[in-house]
């Protein structure tokens, strides 16, 4: 059985070791930790260590464990890194600090009237489907700018950052690359990219946080 703090300290390791050998500012890239199927008992021990940003894949299972946990450590940074559905926003604005799967008009506009409902302003990352994946959530990478603009123009969000999760028997560096121009021509900084199989890749090519998940936990 793994120790999922060990296995916390082993992750950010590598990360200080990753960002070091890409020439970046050691401490750069914030990990997300991904408690997505893991209970408030497995993940306190690793919150009880210092490790402060999370990432959960769905809005109900969230709501299940978070709240008592925030209600012990109100310093958590909790990210969306699933699908959003459109009936799902108000419970995502209220509990969610990062949403960082906006990938369609329907939940830009719901986002933008629901933040402004309770006046609480979760960041937001649009999601790229880099691999123009079929079964795959995220915007065509085509379309993506067009899509960048609207959210801004049209549903006043300011669009903080972009993520991806490349297609699972490719070579992620062309996506984590693709990822990168089109945040740069859309100016826009962060770049959430990587995951336990290929974190220390995604921080050559510049992610700003990685998701990371079995790699601290275990398998699911
Ligand atoms: C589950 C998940 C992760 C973490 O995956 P691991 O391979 O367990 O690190 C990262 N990003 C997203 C969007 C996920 O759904």
């Amino acid at each position: 059985m793994p120790n999922a703090v060990d296995q916390l300290f082993a992750v950010k390791s590598a990360i200080n070791k990753a960002e070091v050998e890409a020439s970046r500012v050691k401490g750069s890239v914030t990990l997300v930790t991904v408690s997505k199927t893991f209970d408030a008992d497995t993940i306190r021990p690793v919150i009880e260590a210092g490790q402060r940003v999370f990432g959960e894949n769905r809005v109900q299972e969230a709501q299940l464990k978070w709240p008592w946990l925030r209600a012990d450590f109100p310093d958590i940074e909790l990210h969306l890194i699933g699908p959003l559905q459109s009936n799902k926003t108000q419970e995502a604005v209220a509990l969610f600090d990062v949403i960082e799967t906006v990938d369609r008009e329907k939940i830009a506009a719901s986002l933008s009237l629901e933040m402004k409902k309770q006046n609480r302003f979760p960041k937001l990352y649009v999601q790229v489907n880099t691999g123009s994946e079929a079964q795959k959530a995220g915007i065509d990478p085509k379309e993506a700018l067009a899509f960048i603009t609207r959210c801004r123009d049209v549903h006043g969000l300011i669009i903080e950052g972009l993520m991806c999760i490349p297609p699972a028997d490719e070579n992620p560096g062309p996506h984590f690359a693709l990822l990168e121009k089109i945040a740069h021509g859309a100016g826009i900084e962060k770049l959430s990219m990587g995951m336990s199989g290929d974190y220390e890749i995604a921080i050559g090519f510049g992610a700003t946080s990685v998701r990371v998940g079995s790699a601290i936990f275990g398998s699911r």
